[in-house]
């Protein structure tokens, strides 16, 4: 039987930095992982993935740069799934190298094998036994699979199997319009392929503010993306050798050579065997915490995705390193701060923070808004943008910045002085007081500042 102070289970973001933070500070750590290569669902299936195929389709396509240089960029042959895939292969590669040598690096024992409790304290992983002081669970998520979806076809998709496609598909229908479907979307649009993105709602992101989202609805359909609102699956046939059939509910049918269903995912728990532990979980099989990330069992904690929202990597580092701080009450972080961006990679970049318009009606604030373009902008300007821009949500009484939205190039780059703009409580007058380098897009901030004075004041220059 080998020992620990803690043992955390994955090495996807959640688990690397929590083990790090623990071996760091001295504690005798050891991490357990069930794939071959290390760095979960951020590494192998969907952030880093996603994010480079994002970057190929735009350099592929070169769909910013048509047009701008009067020079249209040819490539010497018709791109293939091959080159589509070339770069996000070396990406995760290097990534899942680097995670395992930083484990290494601080000193903590890797276990490679399924993790499942034996008891509170003992976890069997192949046909060694660990116990631990204190036992981390960072397991991550996996794509929800409904039943009525033939995902034994080759060509029917989860936003893990879209990875191994063997071709560029011609015509693709997504089911899902939340981050993952739009951001693939936009990344197939890109790639020549024709989209329908199939949305049981009004609005795409229903989450981000409705002025974003509606602009991103715009860019979508001129990317040549057909999105079907207020309308959902009601049966799929995925014949072999010919195209998927699919049966709408407003009676529409649609006919298209691959299928991603892209709409929900549940916390990975199957093989830990929390059912005979007694840990409280919730209905998709998230492990149920505290603010600490402390289950019901008090020296069993769970962070990341397998505690569900907002299941994202940069939150479930940081839930990580926080568990970690209560756990061994490391003198640091005791929270995550209490305003955290999103950035959603679609094409063109969406990214917020904190309070937007809708949320400030609901919550009857008395609020205003100002707004700066790209196109106005010298560094838009010299991009060629023909779009985006940036929202600010602000207090009536204060001036007090309370939400920043912004749809555009580098939006999710963008964002992180408007993270510290919200969290820190600055108003209008403080942004206005900043001086950025120009040309530069963050000059987008000052400008919807003024836009939104005048607004303030109803003392308007510029339409
Ligand atoms: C397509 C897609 C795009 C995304 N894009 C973004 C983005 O742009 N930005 C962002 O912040 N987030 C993004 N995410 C979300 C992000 O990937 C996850 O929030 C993050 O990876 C969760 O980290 P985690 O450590 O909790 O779990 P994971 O990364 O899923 O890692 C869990 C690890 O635990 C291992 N494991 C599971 N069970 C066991 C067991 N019993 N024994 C041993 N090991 C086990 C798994 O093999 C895995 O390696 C995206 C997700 C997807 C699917």
């Amino acid at each position: 039987m080998h020992t620990f102070d803690l043992i955390v289970i994955g090495t996807g973001p959640a688990g690397e930095k929590a083990a790090v933070k623990a071996a760091y500070f001295g504690y005798k750590v050891a991490i357990v992982e069930k794939e071959k290569i290390f760095g979960g669902a951020m590494v192998v299936t969907g952030t880093l993935p996603s994010k480079t195929l994002k970057e190929t389709a735009l350099f592929i396509s070169g769909k910013y740069e048509k047009g701008i240089y009067g020079v249209e960029r040819t490539l010497s042959h018709k791109a293939t799934v091959e080159d589509f895939m070339f770069r996000r292969k070396q990406v995760t590669a290097s990534a899942a190298v680097e995670i395992e040598e930083n484990l290494k690096r601080h000193g903590v024992s890797i276990f490679k094998g399924a993790a499942h409790f034996e008891d509170p304290h003992t976890l069997s992983v192949g046909g060694e036994k660990l116990s631990g002081k204190y036992i981390l669970i960072a397991t991550g998520s996996y794509p929800y699979h409904p039943p009525t979806i033939p995902f034994d076809n080759s060509r029917v998709h989860d936003s893990d199997t879209i990875l191994q496609i063997e071709r560029i598909p011609s015509s693709l229908c997504i089911v899902g319009a939340g981050v993952i479907g739009c951001e693939y979307a936009t990344i197939f649009a890109a790639m020549g392929t024709k989209v329908y993105l199939v949305n049981d709602k009004e609005h795409i992101l229903p989450f981000i503010d409705h002025e974003v989202s509606s602009d991103l609805v715009t860019q979508m359909h001129a990317s040549g993306i057909e999105i079907l609102f207020n309308n959902s699956i009601e049966t799929i046939t995925a014949p072999q050798g010919a195209d998927i059939q699919i049966h709408l509910k407003n009676g529409e049918n649609l006919s298209v050579d691959m299928f991603l269903f892209a709409a929900g995912r549940s916390g990975q728990i199957q093989e830990l065997g929390c059912e005979q532990l007694g840990l409280n979980l919730g209905k998709r099989g998230q492990i149920l915490v505290d603010a600490t990330y402390r289950t019901n069992i008090p020296h069993i904690y769970a962070v990341g995705d397998v505690i569900g929202f907002p299941a994202l990597a940069s939150t479930s580092m940081d839930q990580g390193r926080v568990a970690v701080a209560h756990i061994f009450q490391t003198q640091d972080l005791e929270h995550l701060p209490s305003h955290f961006p999103y950035g959603i990679y679609t094409i063109p970049e969406v990214s917020m923070v904190g309070v937007t318009e809708e949320e400030a009606k609901t919550r009857h604030l008395s609020y205003c808004t100002g707004k700066a373009r790209y196109a106005d902008m010298a560094r838009g300007k010299i991009l060629g943008a023909k779009s985006g821009f940036l929202k600010l949500v602000f207090s009536r009484d204060e001036l007090r910045i309370l939400g920043v939205h912004i749809i555009g190039h580098i939006a999710s780059e963008l964002i992180h002085y408007g993270v510290m703009l919200v969290e820190e409580k600055k108003n209008l007058q403080d942004l206005i007081g900043q001086v950025f380098n120009f040309p530069s897009l963050h000059d987008l901030y000052k400008y919807a500042a003024y836009d939104g004075l005048s607004n303030f004041t109803g003392h308007k220059v510029k339409p």
